[in-house]
């Protein structure tokens, strides 16, 4: 994945089934097609009404969960998980979803994000006996669960989640009910669809395709749902709901074919493309984009532009992460594994190089490099996003504040360290009328915070990075 050398990664997907005679099998599939949320392990944990299952392994899916492991997972009701490790470290012990088993039945949780007071809450529940499994903050919520007084699993849940806070797309299984809530600020996508009689829910629709399934509705901010034998039924456990999309899951890092809380992503980055042209015209001959996340957005450029959109950077599909990366100094010498400047399309042309983002700035100064050896007589960089200042708390690894190239240089400094003829990035502005919500509305609503600082949820001292803690007191 270029995140992974971006310095940007993926959080973690979240796949869901209710009353299917194939739930495993369709979670393997939903899994896959949300992948590029996660890495590092996958896992499903399977109901057939009297017990869960559990089958959970590192690596991708594939090499995760095999055939064998599926035939094993019989039952009507499924939740599946994808991890990227943002908070707790890797490891299977980490990898969800968890599985709590006790006398009054089994708990499986899987969680796409992160909880800003996870750390206080652990030290709390542990000073009342709980032992964790794991270094997951995925697991404060079961203990939470497992722990309230009410009888009402729905009870139970909602009391726990009212003690949580930050970014939540939860699913909770027990042997006869699935529910998935979403935080009040909504900061991760979670949707509906319909399977025949039954429900999937995952954390984009790009999945609801793969597997057959129609799109139904957003899950809303504050909103738990659950499935049981009755059906599909709402509740709203929390009053001060406002919408907090994350912006970057339309810029880098929902798949191109979802649509994130109505809105296609494709279509979202080609308007963040043809925002920037208009904010940021430049004299150019050729237009490229970083692949993959960053096509859209320069095909967007260059249609506003009225300059060619062409192919002149490619990506090496087939470097798996095993493969042997190359030495510091084979890589001076020019081994280069991911990407590739097209020659024929760049030599002794005026380039215009979208990328949806900066963060090191190590990337970019890289892919600058490889146009200039192909030939380009000049490289104008255009980000589709504002300047990443800030760390993300909700569950994208932005790195800490004190790696975020542009929280500590000018626009300027970076165009000279990546070696660039111009650089310039997204106004928020623009990239609010890019991406296209409807800002006026308390549910259209978008965090913008790791581009302002302004975070929609309280942030925890125990959250921070100790150099954050340096730069934020
Ligand atoms: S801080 Fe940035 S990356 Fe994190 S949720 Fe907000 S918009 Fe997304």
């Amino acid at each position: 994945m270029l995140g992974e050398i971006k310095g940007l990664n993926e959080e973690c997907g979240v796949f869901a089934v209710w009353n299917h005679k194939d739930a495993a099998q369709i979670t393997y599939y939903g899994l896959h097609s949300l992948q590029h949320r996660g890495q590092e392990g996958a896992g499903i944990v399977v109901s057939d009404g009297d017990k869960l299952s559990i089958h959970k392994g590192l690596g991708l899916v594939t090499e995760a969960i095999k055939e064998g492991d599926l035939e094993r997972l019989q039952g009507h009701a499924s939740v599946g998980h994808v991890r990227y490790a943002t908070a707790g470290g890797g490891g299977l012990v980490n990898c969800q979803p968890l599985l709590f088993q006790s006398q009054t039945g089994g708990l499986a949780v899987a969680h796409n994000g992160n909880l800003v007071n996870a750390n206080g809450l652990k030290h709390q529940l542990e000073g009342q006996g709980s032992i964790f499994q794991s270094t997951s903050d995925t697991e404060v919520l079961a203990h939470l669960v497992k722990r309230s007084v009410y009888p009402r699993l729905e009870d139970k849940v909602t009391n726990a989640l009212s003690m949580i806070k930050g970014a939540y797309a939860f699913a909770v299984m027990t042997e006869n009910k699935l529910m998935v809530a979403l935080d009040p600020n909504g900061l991760r996508p979670l949707s509906i669809g319909k399977i025949g009689e039954g429900y999937v829910i995952s954390s984009e629709t790009c999945a609801f395709d793969v597997v057959g399934a129609e799109y139904l509705r957003e899950v809303q901010p504050g909103e738990l749902i659950t499935f049981d034998a009755d059906g599909m039924h709402s509740e709203i456990f929390s009053s001060s709901s406002a919408r907090s999309i994350c912006s970057m899951e339309y810029i880098y890092f929902a798949r191109p074919d979802s649509n994130v809380d109505e809105i296609n992503v494709h279509s979202a980055r080609k308007n963040l493309g043809r925002q920037l042209a208009q904010e940021l015209p430049v004299e150019a001959d050729v237009v490229t984009g970083v692949p993959d996340s960053s096509i859209s957005a320069a095909i967007g450029y260059a249609e506003e532009a009225g300059i060619p959109y062409e192919l002149g950077l490619i990506k090496n599909r087939y470097v798996g992460r095993t493969f042997i990366q190359p030495s510091q100094e084979l890589r001076e010498q020019g081994v280069k594994m991911k990407l590739s400047a097209v020659r024929g399309i760049v030599e002794g042309k005026r380039v215009v190089m979208v990328d949806d983002s900066i963060v090191r700035g190590t990337t970019s100064r890289r892919i600058v490099k490889l146009l200039k050896d192909a030939g380009a007589k000049e490289v104008h960089v255009r980000i589709s996003s504002p300047p990443i200042t800030h760390p993300c708390f909700y569950g994208i690894d932005t790195s800490t504040k004190s790696e975020l190239i542009a929280s500590s240089h000018s626009v300027e400094e970076m165009r000279e360290m990546m070696g660039a003829d111009s650089l310039s990035f997204l106004s928020v502005d623009g990239m609010l009328k890019g991406i296209g919500r409807k800002q006026e509305s308390s549910s259209c609503g978008q965090c913008l915070a790791c581009f302002t600082g302004n975070y929609p949820t309280e942030i925890y001292p125990d959250t921070l990075h100790p150099h954050d803690k340096v730069l934020n007191s």
